[in-house]
């Protein structure tokens, strides 16, 4: 056996990004939910060859100080966090400071920043943690990332990528939740040189459902609020006749996040137990409000799960409100329902 060493910096932050960035779409959740964090109005995501070669997005969020610039790019820095006891009410997104560190250990990233109160801007390069550039220059207020050949110095994690269209699926589903998350932000996402989507950003739940799913979804929904002991909510869930194959459509948002949870789901199907036939599944869009005192959000790296203070009586009260209005009896469907 050979002797016991540490291992170098570089070969850290790769064995480490490998945690956050998985593909071209955890590179795009990343850098949009930090443009979301900035307070960002209108966020830009362009993509050329699934965002394999090239993932640009622009933000007009509040910028990086000149001085903050490098310290962004370390492992563990944050704005967002201040100790562990912050972890309690995490109002950001972020809060890990691991999502540039481990981009650009993986890629060639190239930033442009200036905060609305500063004269010029900053210009950053960074290539596989190894810093290029970082010089001043003249910029729009707020942040753009360019993030080119991702993992091209990970080769054992570039293998496992799909085709360039099925990476740009992802990227395009992943923003597709990110914008149903912020109704109040206008999200535009280019895939090589087309426009896909352009939301308004006129926070209007209802006429974004439209944008992105369609005529058809968007005449078929029930309006919630709701108010009650473990949580708020407010949104839509699709009548029983325009269910699914799939829970792709089980959209939920808490506090601003797109997250999964088998909790809410279950919950969810449970409600429309009575109104669907096995393997079909609801649409809902839902925004729900936790105090965030009651919610650990630091569950994983990628802050896709969450955990819950009162896992029972969320289950039910959840279920109950669903339940509720789908039980008017106009929407009973005519299929036969499954015993
Ligand atoms: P985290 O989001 O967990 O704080 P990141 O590595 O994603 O960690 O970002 C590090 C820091 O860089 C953030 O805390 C924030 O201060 C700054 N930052 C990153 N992206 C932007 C952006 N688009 N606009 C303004 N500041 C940003
Ligand atoms: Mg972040």
């Amino acid at each position: 056996m050979s002797k016991i060493a540490l291992l170098s910096q570089e070969t850290i932050d790769k064995i480490a990004a490998g945690e956050v960035v998985e593909r071209p779409s955890s590179v795009v959740k990343e850098l949009v939910e930090n443009a979301i964090d900035a307070g960002a109005s209108a966020i830009t995501v362009e993509i050329k060859e699934g965002g394999i070669s090239l993932i640009r997005i622009t933000d007009n969020g509040c910028g990086i100080p000149k001085e903050e610039v490098p310290l962004a790019f370390l492992r563990h820095s944050t704005s967002k966090i201040r100790s562990a006891e912050d972890l309690m009410c995490v109002h950001s997104l972020g809060f890990r400071g691991e999502a540039l560190s481990s981009i650009a250990a993986v890629s060639r990233v190239e930033m442009i920043t200036k905060p609305a109160d500063a004269l010029t801007g900053t210009r950053y390069v960074i290539e596989g943690s190894k810093e290029i550039a970082d010089e001043e220059i003249g910029a729009p207020d707020g942040t753009t990332f360019l993030v080119r050949d991702l993992f091209y110095n990970t080769p054992a994690r570039r293998k496992f990528l799909k085709t360039a269209q099925t990476e740009g699926t992802y990227i395009s589903d992943m923003l597709e939740k990110l914008a149903l998350s912020h109704p109040d932000i206008s999200f535009k996402y280019i895939n090589n040189n087309q426009t896909r989507l352009h939301t308004s950003g006129n926070g209007k739940k209802r006429d974004l459902i439209y944008h992105i799913y369609g005529r058809e979804i968007a005449a078929a929904l029930l309006e919630v609020n709701y108010k009650g002991e473990y949580f708020s909510l407010s949104g839509y869930i699709g009548k029983p006749v325009i269910n699914r194959g799939n829970r792709n459509y089980e959209n939920y948002f808490i506090n601003g996040r797109y997250i999964k949870s088998s909790l809410l789901s279950r919950s969810i199907e449970e409600a429309y137990h009575n109104f669907l036939m096995q393997h079909q599944y609801p649409f809902t869009v839902l925004y729900f409000t936790f105090p965030e005192d009651t919610l650990d959000v630091n569950v994983h790296p990628t802050k896709m799960e969450l955990r819950f203070g009162h896992n029972q009586e969320i289950y039910k009260e959840l279920c109950d409100v669903l339940f509720g209005l789908l039980s008017h009896k106009e929407l009973i469907p005519e299929v036969p329902v499954d015993e």
